[in-house]
């Protein structure tokens, strides 16, 4: 008896579940949304043009993050969507974004009909850097996309200099990188639109949800259009201006974002306090490396991603990866999206519309130009990436879980 309380103690003890974001155990869900979800359907009016929750959280969001606009919308790829069409490249334009970052951040610009052009990135902050875009510039380039991944803010000093100087507008890819900042300035704000993500793995969410902020009137005047079919609402003669989609968020959705966004300084701070200490835990461990953060970075762990060394590691990311999830329950994400994006099909056969092959077939042949000797860092990258998942409701004993895990694992692995 004594022997099976001790062995199932034990088993408990060595599988310790973490809160997931997936469910109600790492969100941050509860009575503030439910009483303004109830408020929003007491209403009887569920759609943003009439109601009050969406352009109170386009009010709240904008002045949160100090920009002039924001406007809400229905996803991230539809924030990213949206900022591309308020841009409007004329197709066959290229537009310069990362060879790692979600698929939503990318099919938008062939959406509306320009060529991604995949800039590198650092092999050790997975992030396209001003040296890596200035490769990529030429005299097409109507647009820079930045994705500020995992929430590590990208080098805006450098990367706004550098855009600037050829009065190119950069978007950011702001949906893993909420209150993250690069000196004082939140990322979103830094270039000329930022788009933000509702998703149910993001800092917070509504299951499906977008936001882009700009504090540029011309560019909020056409990003308030795009998400609503450029019908000029309050226009004394309105009509359709151009061709645009209904990207409108509903009230219920602006109700539980509304709650959401009341959360968001906590949930950050949060993840930032847990991250500090995993980062001191894990000094000094041969073969592993901490996230590289700039000093002048805020990051905001929407993962925690380890670089791997397989020649010190046995089976570098992958073998840690096995290990961590035999062993200890951690699921964690060895390679990120496994495959750099231009190597996805999309891309590789240019399936668009139909079997046009549009807008590729108004590309120049360095544009499509995926050899993986142009992508040194992307490879080495995704090599090297285990991606941990984070979340707000870690606590100590959950840290302590995942440095232990990741030590033990590491004790085993020595290649
Ligand atoms: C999640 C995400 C998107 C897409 O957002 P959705 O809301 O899933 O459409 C775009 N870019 C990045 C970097 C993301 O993480």
């Amino acid at each position: 008896m004594v022997n099976t309380l001790s062995a199932a103690q034990a088993v408990s003890q060595a599988l310790l579940k973490l809160p997931s974001d997936q469910d109600t155990s790492g969100r941050t869900l509860g009575a503030e949304e439910i009483a303004l979800v109830t408020e929003a359907i007491r209403s009887g009016t569920l759609t943003s043009t009439k109601g009050t929750f969406v352009k109170a959280l386009e009010q709240k969001f904008a002045d949160l993050l100090g920009v002039k606009y924001a406007y809400a919308c229905t996803s991230g790829s539809a924030a990213v969507h949206t900022a591309i069409a308020a841009i409007d490249p004329e197709p066959g334009d290229e537009i310069i974004t990362t060879s790692i970052t979600d698929m939503g951040a990318l099919t938008p610009i062939l959406y509306q009909g320009a060529i991604p052009r995949f800039a590198d990135v650092d092999p050790c902050t997975w992030n396209v850097t001003a040296e890596t875009i200035a490769k990529c510039i030429t005299e097409r380039t109507k647009a820079i996309i930045v994705t500020h991944l995992f929430g590590n803010p990208c080098n805006m000093t450098e990367i706004m200099a550098l855009a600037n100087s050829r009065n190119i507008p950069v978007i950011e890819d702001t949906a893993q990188a909420f209150l993250a900042r690069h000196g004082d300035q939140y990322v979103g704000a830094i270039g000329a639109i930022g788009c933000f993500s509702l998703q149910q793995g993001k800092h917070i969410t509504t299951g499906e949800g977008g936001i882009v902020a700009t504090n540029d009137d011309a560019l909020a005047r056409r990003l308030f259009l795009y998400i609503n079919k450029a019908f000029g609402y309050g226009d004394p003669k309105p009509d359709h201006y151009f061709i645009a989609l209904n990207y409108r968020m509903n009230e219920l959705t602006g109700a539980v974002a509304l709650a959401q966004l009341g959360k968001l300084e906590g949930v950050v701070e949060r993840r930032w306090i847990a991250a500090v200490k995993l980062t001191e835990k894990l000094q000094d461990i041969p073969g592993i490396e901490t996230p590289h953060i700039d000093s002048n970075n805020v990051h905001v762990y929407w993962k925690y991603c380890l670089r791997v060394d397989g020649s010190v590691i046995k089976d570098g990311a992958v073998g840690l990866a096995k290990k961590l999830k035999e062993e200890k329950g951690i699921f964690s994400a060895p390679r990120y999206i496994q495959k750099p994006a231009f190597q996805c099909e999309i891309f590789e056969k240019q399936r668009t519309f139909g079997n046009s092959r549009f807008p590729f077939t108004l590309a120049q042949p360095e544009a499509v130009d995926y050899s993986p000797a142009l992508f040194p860092g992307t490879f080495e990258g995704l090599e090297k990436v285990l991606v941990l998942p984070w979340n707000e409701a870690y606590t100590d004993e959950h840290i302590d879980y995942i440095a232990d895990a990741i030590k033990g694992a590491i004790a085993q692995l020595q290649a």
